[in-house]
């Protein structure tokens, strides 16, 4: 967690103290002042064109061809260069000196003209004071970069007047109270700016990871509502559906059935004197088995199989697109396979049996419930005839 001496920004440099915060700052924003790079030195380009059209204009009889458009020309060049760059690149930039050396060139050409352009002292100082504000404000640069390539710019124009156009003494103080400025207010104006965009950006950063948190906390949180729900509709011991879940999801299919005149069947399962095994092995050993039952039902059945526990040691699957030929085989199986487990105790191993009833669902059965009430009954006809065995109900002729 930042805390705000983390965030601090120093007015010096109008940077952020920590270096890796700053790097951090630099990066976040490398796209955006890629763009404003980008688009200033288009802009900067442009000017510079003036530039050399102007000197071609006015010195091209005295100097020639080369000498006046050279340098504003190469200007143009290398900043139309460094746009692609800072567009394609625009990492290239982010720690500031690529910018700096094209101001540098800037500079370098304009001092380099206005040499030749000796009488014109108010349109030199009139662009120089332009070039400083556009340094400071319009070519997204860092602050301390701004600051020395202006001041430098400034110190060799300074010098330049006094040895080139040896203004009168009041036109000197005015022309360096007007550099003077420009450079303050530049400077002020810069600082503020880049001040400005690191607080805007951390206020930014801040808020994205609050919501990054509150994200988090409500998957966390949807994930515990679907666990709730699943230990709502399952049956803690069984691992199967409970009771409602069940009935829920066999309703459905059930409608599904009738919609489609699919064969869907029904089975329940009741465990052989299961209160003998409470009676005799104890209830946790019953628990056990109820446990044992569920996994064998588990890894049992298809898919598309719905198994639950209605409740005791009575478990039921319901089997859709199966025939009651089918279900009867998947019946045996179970039957079988329950005879099968293996359940040690202190006692000795236990046996299990299982009678179990089957019915289809017909089209009289008016809800899963009537389909489950004859399953139920043919279970009892299979308690009836000695247990452990399967017993089919007989079709639903009531209409
Ligand atoms: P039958 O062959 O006629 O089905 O005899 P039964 O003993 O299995 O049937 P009965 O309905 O008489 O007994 C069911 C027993 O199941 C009674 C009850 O104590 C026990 N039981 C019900 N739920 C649980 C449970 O969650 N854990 C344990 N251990 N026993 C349970
Ligand atoms: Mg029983
Ligand atoms: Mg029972």
């Amino acid at each position: 967690m930042n805390t705000k001496k983390d965030l601090a920004i120093s007015t010096i440099n109008a940077e952020f103290i920590h270096p890796q915060l700053e790097k951090n700052y630099r990066q976040g924003v490398m796209n955006q002042t890629g763009h404003h790079t980008t688009f200033s030195l288009l802009f900067t380009s442009l000017y510079f064109t003036a530039l050399a059209t102007y000197n071609f204009i006015s010195l091209s009889p005295q100097y020639g061809f080369f000498v006046p458009l050279g340098f504003p020309l190469a200007v143009v060049i290398l900043s139309l260069v460094f746009a692609g760059v800072s567009l394609l690149h625009p990492s290239l930039f982010s720690n500031g000196w690529g910018i700096t050396i094209i101001e540098a060139a800037g500079f370098a050409s304009f001092f380099l003209t206005a040499l030749l352009h000796s009488t014109e002292l108010t349109i030199n100082c009139m662009n120089m004071i332009f070039m400083i504000m556009a340094v400071y404000l319009f070519i997204p640069n860092r602050f301390i970069m701004a600051i020395c390539t202006s001041a430098l710019a400034s110190l060799v124009f300074a010098f330049m007047i006094i040895t080139n156009y040896k203004p009168v003494l009041p036109d000197l103080i005015a022309i360096y109270f007007m550099m003077i400025s420009a450079n303050i207010f530049g400077g002020i104006s810069a600082n503020r700016i880049n001040v400005m965009r690191r607080l805007e950006w951390s206020s930014l950063a801040a808020q994205k990871k609050n919501n990054s948190q509150l994200m988090q906390e409500i998957a966390i949180r949807r994930q515990l509502e679907e666990r709730l729900r699943q230990l709502a509709r399952s049956d803690a011991l069984s691992d199967l559906n409970n009771r409602s879940a069940f009935l829920d999801l066999a309703q459905k299919e059930f409608q599904r059935a009738r919609r489609y005149d699919e064969p869907l069947s029904l089975m329940i399962l009741d465990v052989d004197f299961f209160k003998r095994i409470n009676d005799n092995y104890g209830h946790a050993t019953g628990d056990e088995t109820i446990r044992n039952i569920g996994q064998l039902l588990k890894n049992s059945i298809r898919n598309i199989d719905i198994a639950g526990r209605l409740g005791g040691e009575e478990f039921v699957i319901l089997l859709p697109h199966a025939t009651i030929e089918h279900s009867y085989e998947v019946a045996e199986r179970f039957r079988q396979a329950l005879t099968e487990i293996h359940i040690d105790t202190p006692q000795g191993p236990l046996r299990l049996t299982a009678s179990i009833g089957l019915a289809l669902c017909s089209k009289e059965d008016h809800s899963i419930e009537a389909t489950l009430s004859r399953a139920d009954k043919a279970m009892y006809t299979a308690k009836k005839s000695g247990r452990n065995q399967v017993k089919v109900a007989p079709p639903n002729n009531s209409g």
